[in-house]
């Protein structure tokens, strides 16, 4: 029930009975849960009409420091980092078990907060304890260190990893649960504490989800978490003298400030930021009617889906020339008819952009490209209202924005809106040029039937996933990450789990002497 959501605490609701006076309180520190020290509230707003329907803690710096003070003693004093890891990943998996029984309850919440369809909601709560259960999995899997040879019967020398220490965790509104998990579900794995602080405008899942851990049986003082502004309660996470290691997604901006922060302190740092992602379809793609209505119909999803709103969101359309006119003609028929609306709504395919702040931004990426010479194909505005649509709601139009080039800023920022644009090319060489031509590089796609030029290109294009012939598929085994400014580190796979870990070598001398370096 939404009442129960707008309580905050729906899913105690049957169980322990969170009241509406407990609603506030959204931080968790040292296993209790407490409303902000200066009693500041936040309302959390649907960016479907605009309306609040929940109340968060607003904490801020103090709030901060005692959550790691908490974390601190937890990794120093508690038994977490040093429980067997059979027994760290039976929580993990208990943990996923917990999100698959509760799915549809967070699936809605995150498409109230976040502004996605249920169903995409639903999606990222399975991507959620997919990525509990691979950590769980892949630290189990391990043996105990690597014995090194060190060339000497009387020497035992074994490389091992350690827990790095307190994490403290900053996470975005598009994907909120999602990437509190791929940061937490491996910290935990390797035995960390941690310290998170979701976006102050979706913190809702990242709330549930700490009560999930809570029952799940992590121990009081291992996950903690700071609802509130990123400014204080980020900026404390970041450069606060008792943290480890800081992990952040988000903007490049806030991501800048962050390594700074933690570089006075010389902190371990992973920067997951952001991307203006390459779609390249070559004309061999388009031959047959199956394949056209395929590069089609996957340029719209990797555009498109959550509104753009996604950092690995294909904005960038790279077509060749002799295909351009057809294929654009197609995709902004397409794009015209995607449905929008409240997420909660049936039938409904994309939801509303976040904010309206998120919402202005897109308007003026559209002005601006315009009077540098787009040409709009669909969209670029915002659509009538409906009844699926409330008029106070921050919906607009999937925009197409053809005869783009290289020089406008609608194609070097990053819009995180639902805007594509069309650039093309005649060659090979000019293609991968154009989809290299970002100072990002998380993702990028391209679509050919050329199985040598396929790997020719995937080989060249200089972002951090390359999919071939598909767009936006990840896989927890595989790290996701990005080349130049889209980030420093990786998360998931082997490597987001050794991003929580310290590497230690341990050298035993079994026959000791004297080395006699010094004769005295
Ligand atoms: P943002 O940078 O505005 O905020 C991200 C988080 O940082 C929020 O929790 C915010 O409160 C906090 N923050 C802001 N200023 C801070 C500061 N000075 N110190 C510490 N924390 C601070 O980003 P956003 O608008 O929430 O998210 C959108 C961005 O996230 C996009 O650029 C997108 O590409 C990126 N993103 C990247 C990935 C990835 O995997 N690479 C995934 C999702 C989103």
């Amino acid at each position: 029930e939404i009442s129960e959501v707008a309580a905050g605490g729906y899913i105690r609701n049957g169980r322990q009975g969170r009241t509406l006076a407990a609603a506030q309180q959204t931080i968790h520190v040292g296993g209790e849960w407490r409303a902000a020290a200066s009693g500041a509230t936040r309302d959390i707003l649907d960016p479907a009409d605009a309306k609040p329907f929940a109340q968060v803690a607003e904490g801020g710096t103090e709030d901060a420091n005692a959550a790691i003070v908490a974390a601190r003693r937890a990794f120093d004093e508690g038994p977490w980092p040093r429980t067997p890891v059979a027994e760290r990943a039976a929580v993990l998996r208990r943990v996923a078990e917990l999100l698959v029984r509760d799915r549809e309850k967070i699936g809605l919440l995150e498409s109230r907060d976040a502004g996605k369809t249920v169903e995409e909601g639903c999606i990222d709560v399975d991507c959620v304890a997919d990525a509990f259960r691979y950590f769980a999995d892949l630290v189990i899997g391990e043996g105990p260190g690597r014995v090194v040879d060190a060339g000497s019967d009387d020497i035992h020398s074994v490389v091992v990893h350690e827990p790095v220490g307190v994490c403290t965790m900053i996470t975005p509104w598009n994907y909120p649960l999602l990437q509190a998990s791929w940061k937490i579900a491996p910290a935990l794995a390797a035995g960390n504490t941690f310290v998170i602080k979701p976006s102050e405008i979706t913190p809702l899942t990242t709330v549930v989800l700490m009560e999930l851990l809570v029952e799940a049986g992590l121990p009081a003082g291992v996950g903690n978490l700071v609802t509130g502004p990123g400014a204080t309660v980020g900026a404390r996470l970041a450069d606060h003298p008792d943290v480890d290691l800081v992990s952040f997604t988000g903007g490049l901006v806030s991501g800048i400030k962050v390594a700074q922060a933690a570089a006075v302190g010389v902190k371990k740092v992973a920067l997951e930021l952001g991307g203006k992602n390459p779609n390249v379809v070559f004309a061999d793609a388009c031959e047959t009617e199956e394949g056209f209505d395929t590069a089609v119909d996957q340029a719209l999803n990797a555009a498109f889906i959550h509104s753009g709103q996604v950092c690995s969101a294909g904005a960038r359309l790279i077509i060749e020339e002799s295909v351009r006119e057809r294929f654009v003609a197609e995709l902004a028929r397409r794009a015209e008819k995607i449905r929008l609306g409240r997420g909660t709504e049936d039938g409904v395919e994309c939801g509303p952009l976040v904010s309206e702040q998120q919402r202005d931004k897109t308007e003026a990426y559209v002005a601006s490209a315009l009077a540098e010479g787009a040409v709009l194909r669909s969209g670029g505005k915002r659509p009538e209202p409906s009844d699926v649509r409330p008029a106070t709601g921050y919906f607009y139009e999937p925009t197409v924005l053809d005869q783009c080039h290289r020089e406008m800023r609608v194609v070097r920022e990053e819009t995180f809106g639902p805007i594509l644009t069309v650039e093309t090319f005649r060659t090979e060489d000019e293609a991968v040029a154009l989809a290299n031509d970002t100072e990002y590089g998380l993702a990028g796609g391209v679509w050919t039937n050329d199985a040598g030029r396929a790997r020719r290109v995937a080989g060249r294009l200089r972002h951090g996933t390359v999919w071939i012939n598909d767009f936006h598929p990840y896989l927890p085994q595989a790290e996701w990450g990005g080349f130049g400014k889209s980030g420093v580190g990786r998360e998931l796979g082997p490597a987001g789990l050794a991003e929580y870990r310290e590497t230690k070598h341990v050298y035993q001398n079994l026959a000791p002497k004297p080395v006699r370096w010094f004769a005295g």
